[in-house]
Formats: structure tokens, C-alpha cells, sequence
């Protein structure tokens, strides 16, 4: 990862990667910070071995103090039920190794292509569907921009590009400055997507180098950021999605339904509220991508409709998020719609149905006599 401070002759870290640098990456560190059961600590390392902790200090300043059960906590603390092992839950759940393009290329969908920039992320996201994803072949940096640039060349259907990772705002911007100027050179690209969560975790990320690079891009711009919970938009993150907006981005937030996390309607619809409050639109709503390791953090379609459901009641419609699920190999997003629901409850309407009909049937005979 990035170094916490610079060697002689190397330029100054700035602020973010002071910050990044700084993370908390000992399970035994973030209990005690919150003075939580010391209990929790070893679990923790041992589903660290797996995959580590990281988590800036700042998100964890936004955490309740004492609380095992703080829905920012859950998102990023190793817990032993990672270790179980569950069924139909994998280690490439959306088929990302199917999809490859070209090295640290993905292509599922027509007319975009995702650019896995990076491995590093600021945070762990214990329920993350790349946490097993091989980084050290796969990963655009490492492998040069060039086999990337070449392969969007070649196909003039591509009219997007999706910079996802890891995350790729934990490059340096001079590295997003040489993606972009070679995305720029080919012509049939219009749209840079960048998915991220560092305006939510690592605010500070979102500082006058940036901005200055991304402002510079001549492509149409949106960012998809990631919040969970209403508890993860302070004022430092409200302020970065302003900057981002003021620079041509247009902003949208994906949010993943985990249980313990966010499955409660007015948990959901609170955070619809403080989107919209940082100028965000609530964009998708996933349910949990089946990875090996995130099984605790299931929440069934049944429930997931039924939420979604009082969502909808509560909300007007610009800021309910569209309940999805990524099938491995399906052309585009599965919506979880209420078609699915109908289907669901299918079952129950042919019951009552049948039973109306046999209420009917009585009604008749007694009307006729028989
Ligand atoms: S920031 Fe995104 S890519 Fe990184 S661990 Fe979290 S969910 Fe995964």
C-alpha cells in the first residue's frame, strides 16, 4: 500500500494518502479505539488472515463508541462467520473471470467495459465480491494501460468506460491522468464512469488535484459512490460530493442490502434521505453477491421485496433505488421487480383463488338445493 510518509527526494504524501496510510489494519486497535469487548479480537484476526482489516480513521470516528453492533463496524470488522463455509457462496459469484477482455479488462455488457484499475481499496468491505478476485494477474496497472487502451480500440461498440477496481481513486492522480489521456484517443469512447467509495470513507480523497484532473476530462462524467448507511454522510463527505457535482460529475450511489447493516425500510429510507441531501441519487440497491466468506450478511429476495416494497410506500420514486441482483452471464442487471414478487407469491393468489372458487361452488349448491 501507499507509504505513511515520503523518502527523502520523493514528493510530499498529500493529506489522503497520509490518511490512507493511516488506516487501521490491527483488529486488536479498532476494539480498543471503541472500547469494545476484547473478545471480538480474536475472531477477528482469524478471519484477517483471509482477508485483512483496513479502515480509515475517519470512518471509524463516525462509529458508535462501545456498540459490536454499529452498522459501520459490521461493514469492516473481520467476524468468524466468515469462516464458515456456506453454500452456492463462491469466489467469483458474478463470473468478473469470464468476462475478461484483456488483462484488467472486463466486458459483460453491451456498449461498456470495466477497467479493474487497482486491488487497493481505503476500506475492506467484508462482504465485498471481489475479495477473492486474483488482483496480481487481473489488474490494469500492473499490467500496463496499453493491452487495455488496445482492446477498447478495437471495439468501436464500447461508448463507456467503467474505472472500477479495487478502487480506482487509490491511484495517484498522475496515474489517472496517463489512464485518461489514453482513453481520450479513443474516439468511440463518451462516457467515464468511476466507481468508488473513497467520498464516503476517505473524504479527503476528494482534494484540489483531483478535482483539477477530473474537471480536465473531456468524456461525460458520472461517479457511483457507495454508502450502506445515512451514519456513513457527514459533512466532510456531503462537502466532497458537492465538489465532485461542481466539476461535471454527475453523482449516483450504490448501496448493498446486508443484514444487520441496512435491512429495515426506515433505515433504507433514511439514507435515500441523506443521498438526496448530498445531492446523490439512490441508484441500486444490490442484494448480496453470493461470495465466499459474506453469507451472514444474507438477506433472503422475500424479505429484500418486502423492504423494497416499503420503500416505495414511503418514498417518491427519484429516491428509490432499484432492488438488483448480478446473475453470472445475464446481459445486464436482474431487476428484482414486482413481476419476481408476483411469482413469489404465486403460489399464495392460486390458493385463495382456489378456495374462492370452492366457496362458489357451495354458495350454488345451496342456492339450487342439493
Ligand atoms: S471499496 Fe469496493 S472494491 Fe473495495 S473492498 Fe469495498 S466493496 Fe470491495
Amino acid at each position: 500500500m501507499i507509504a505513511a510518509t515520503s523518502l527523502p527526494g520523493q514528493p510530499q504524501a498529500l493529506d489522503w494518502q497520509r490518511a490512507l496510510a493511516d488506516a487501521i489494519a490491527d483488529p486488536a486497535e479498532l476494539c480498543a479505539v471503541l472500547g469494545l469487548d476484547p473478545a471480538l479480537v480474536e475472531p477477528a484476526f482469524a478471519a484477517a488472515r483471509e482477508f485483512p482489516l483496513r479502515v480509515p480513521r475517519g470512518y471509524v470516528a463516525r462509529m458508535r463508541h462501545g456498540d459490536p453492533r454499529d452498522p459501520l463496524l459490521l461493514q469492516v470488522l473481520p467476524a468468524a462467520a466468515e469462516l464458515a463455509a456456506a453454500a452456492d457462496f463462491t469466489g467469483d459469484p458474478v463470473g468478473d473471470l469470464d468476462s475478461s477482455a484483456a488483462p484488467g479488462l472486463l466486458h459483460k455488457y453491451e456498449g461498456r467495459a470495466l477497467v479493474v484499475t487497482t486491488g487497493a481499496c481505503a476500506v475492506h468491505c467484508r462482504y465485498c465480491f471481489r475479495r477473492h478476485f486474483p488482483y496480481a494477474e487481473q489488474s490494469a496497472l500492473r499490467q500496463g494501460w496499453q493491452p487495455v487502451i488496445a482492446r477498447l480500440q478495437a471495439d468501436p461498440s464500447i461508448h463507456e468506460v467503467i474505472l472500477s477496481g479495487g478502487d480506482p481513486l487509490s491511484l495517484s492522480d498522475r496515474r489517472l491522468t496517463q489512464l485518461t489521456d489514453e482513453l481520450q484517443a479513443v474516439r468511440h469512447v463518451r462516457r467515464l464512469r468511476i466507481h468508488t467509495r473513497y467520498p464516503v470513507v476517505l473524504p479527503e480523497r476528494v482534494d484540489a488535484g483531483l478535482l483539477k484532473w477530473l474537471a480536465r476530462v473531456p468524456l461525460q462524467k458520472v461517479v457511483v459512490i457507495h454508502a450502506n448507511h445515512a451514519n456513513e454522510i457527514d459533512e466532510q463527505v456531503r462537502r466532497a460530493c458537492s465538489d465532485l457535482i461542481a466539476v461535471g460529475a454527475t453523482l449516483l450511489n450504490q448501496s448493498v442490502l446486508l443484514a444487520g447493516v441496512n435491512d429495515s425500510a426506515v433505515t433504507l429510507a433514511t439514507l435515500s434521505e441523506s443521498l438526496f441531501a448530498a445531492r446523490v441519487l439512490p441508484y441500486y440497491l444490490h442484494l448480496l453477491d453470493k461470495v465466499q466468506g459474506a453469507a451472514h450478511f444474507d438477506v433472503d429476495e422475500r424479505r429484500a421485496l418486502q423492504l423494497h416494497r416499503e420503500l416505495t410506500a414511503r418514498l417518491p420514486g427519484y429516491l428509490v433505488p432499484r432492488l438488483v441482483r448480478e446473475i453470472a452471464g445475464e446481459p445486464a442487471k436482474t431487476a428484482v421487480v414486482a413481476g419476481r414478487k408476483s411469482r413469489l407469491l404465486s403460489g399464495a393468489v392460486e390458493e385463495a383463488s382456489a378456495a374462492f372458487d370452492r366457496i362458489d361452488r357451495l354458495d350454488l349448491r345451496e342456492r339450487s338445493g342439493e
